[in-house]
């Protein structure tokens, strides 16, 4: 089992783009991987991958588990082997980003952590499944659903990307999360850790892997769509 790659199905672009068809089976996906993060069909909610299984999180707030035969538009995925860096207690976001951020000299790498325990505050989004014609990422943004939650316990897992590659995906950190009962979860937007065990894994290998099936994306002309970062950006973050 390959625990250096980091795999990417789609990228951040073509969502921004509006190319939300699922283009990959869950099957394909999760023979490179057994956790990672993603978007459903249509961009109908938030994935977050553990343990092989593919939990959404649906913009009604209830989370299902995709098939094998479901297609996903957009996903990262690896092997999990994290090593345990730190037990991190009482801090908030921004916090524990910047301390994330400095634990290993690796900004220039793709990496993942795994940030497991209880949290006094969460706040999460999910995507709206959306209707063809397709809108925008950033359109589509701007009808997430947002759940609160307090004193909760679970997992938050995430992929740190290099700046340069902000675009093919969101540059710096992008993290899903679930509770340990699996009732709730999503895009993180905000959080306070109450305590929570952190660990890392690095790659050695970002494998990009194109929809090359989809029409929609084969023909789509990059020249048509403008400021894709700053689109990332306000979508995402
Ligand atoms: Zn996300």
């Amino acid at each position: 089992m390959d625990t250096t790659t980091l795999y990417q199905h789609s990228t951040l672009a073509d969502l921004t783009a509006g190319l939300f068809s699922g283009t990959l089976p869950v099957s394909q996906l999760l023979q490179h991987g057994n956790t990672g993060i993603g978007t459903g069909d249509g961009l109908d909610g938030e994935l977050i991958i553990l343990d092989g299984i593919v939990y959404q999180v649906t913009s009604s707030g209830k989370v299902n588990k995709l098939q094998p035969t479901d297609k996903v538009p957009f996903a990262t995925v690896h092997f999990a082997n994290y090593d345990k860096v730190a037990t991190y207690s009482g801090l908030d976001k921004d916090q524990t980003l910047e301390r994330i951020s400095k634990e290993k000299p690796w900004q220039n790498i793709f990496y993942s952590f795994a940030l497991e325990g209880t949290f006094k505050y969460l706040k999460v989004r999910a995507v709206c499944k959306q209707e063809k014609p397709y809108s925008t990422l950033l359109e589509a943004s701007k009808e997430q659903a947002i759940f609160v939650a307090q004193n909760i316990s679970g997992k938050m897992i995430g992929h740190y990307s290099p700046k340069l590659y902000h675009g093919v995906a969101v540059g710096g950190f992008h993290y899903h999360f679930i509770s340990d009962d699996h009732s709730f979860g999503g895009h993180v937007l905000d959080f306070q850790i109450n305590q929570a065990e952190l660990g890392l894994q690095a790659f050695e290998t970002f494998q990009e892997h194109f929809p090359v099936d989809s029409k929609d994306f084969m023909d789509f002309d990059y020249n048509n769509l403008d400021n894709i970062a700053e689109q990332i950006n306000s979508a995402e973050k």
